[in-house]
């Protein structure tokens, strides 16, 4: 989820303005998305359907020919799995909650209201039914191929580990951790999904080493679990940002797909990129489409399973 407010990490506008004079030609603009048309129509019209043909052959090109992918991903690649944006805000939302996404998903409102936060969070964030996509499995198999060396991920949903990949950076966390904040208990998501209203820890009292505990037997911490997910308010985990860092500044060719790319610091990783092909896949227009070697406007999950090499 995006983090307004925080620092901006790795922006390096010098950076990306030199690789934009680097690019001033050789791009290829496959749909859409740089010229303003509706993405969707222009695939679909004669001489753009030959133009989505050759940005596919040039992405298989480039999947073919390198071995040091890393893959940048946000929300577009988790509603190929039916998981809803929750930044789309429905009409039938409106009708349940009280405030809007951003509020109830801030680090106040948890601890002010963790009733209200976990009627949402149960409700929208977990969505533990929903299964990986081809995009998901196809950047499992590029990882298995020996070809992805990463993916940073801006979705806590765990659906590329799902997939089968290894090698996952989640920037905002992930659902499928959870922990008690009194005693520090490990709880999957399941759990947390089962609960009903705010999810206590089961622990035995004792874990906790508070001074009531007397032998640990037959009573339990009691203390309330949080999601290891990042909430609007609190700071990315600087394991994974540097991680991540790593990862893209050493990447020969770095794909973004299904981020829109406006919010930092995630978007701010980016400017690490020194390689060689800089990938864009989105469905609309990004901040970053002029610096991007290949365009392409599409469904992420159809665009990899034609270009799989
Ligand atoms: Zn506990």
């Amino acid at each position: 989820m995006p983090q307004p407010g925080r620092r901006a990490v790795g922006r390096s506008n010098a950076a990306a303005e030199q690789r934009e004079r680097r690019r001033t030609v050789g791009r290829n603009y496959a749909a859409a998305g740089a010229s303003g048309t509706p993405p969707d129509g222009c695939a679909k019209r004669q001489g753009g359907e030959k133009k989505m043909d050759q940005a596919i052959e040039k992405l298989r090109d480039i999947l073919s020919e390198s071995n040091n992918i890393v893959f940048f991903g946000g929300a577009g690649v988790s509603t190929e799995s039916g998981i809803p944006d929750f930044r789309s805000v429905d009409g039938l939302y409106h009708m349940k909650y009280d405030y809007p996404p951003e509020t109830i998903l801030s680090h106040t409102f948890f601890m002010n209201h963790p009733d209200e936060f976990y009627r949402f969070y149960q409700d929208k964030m977990l969505c533990l039914d929903k299964k990986p996509n081809a995009a998901h499995i196809a950047l499992a198999k590029l990882e298995e191929m020996g070809k992805l060396r990463a993916v940073i991920t801006q979705n806590i949903d765990g659906l590329h580990q799902a997939a089968g990949s290894k090698n996952v950076l989640e920037l905002h966390g992930s659902v499928h951790r959870n922990y008690c904040m009194r005693c520090g208990a490990f709880y999957d998501a399941q759990y947390v999904k089962d609960s009903n209203g705010v999810p206590r820890c089961s622990a035995p009292k004792i874990r906790a080493g508070r001074k009531d505990a007397k032998d640990g037997r037959g009573d339990v911490c009691g203390g309330m679990i949080k999601p290891d997910v990042v909430l609007y308010e609190e700071g990315l985990d600087q394991n994974v940002i540097t991680k991540s860092v790593e990862a893209i500044a050493h990447a020969e060719t770095l794909i973004i797909g299904g981020t829109s790319l406006a919010v930092y610091p995630a978007a701010g990783l980016i400017d690490y990129f020194q390689g060689k092909n800089l990938v864009v896949i989105n469905k609309s227009p990004t901040p970053r489409d002029k610096y991007a070697d290949l365009l392409i406007s599409g469904s992420i999950g159809e665009v990899f399973t034609q270009a799989m090499p």
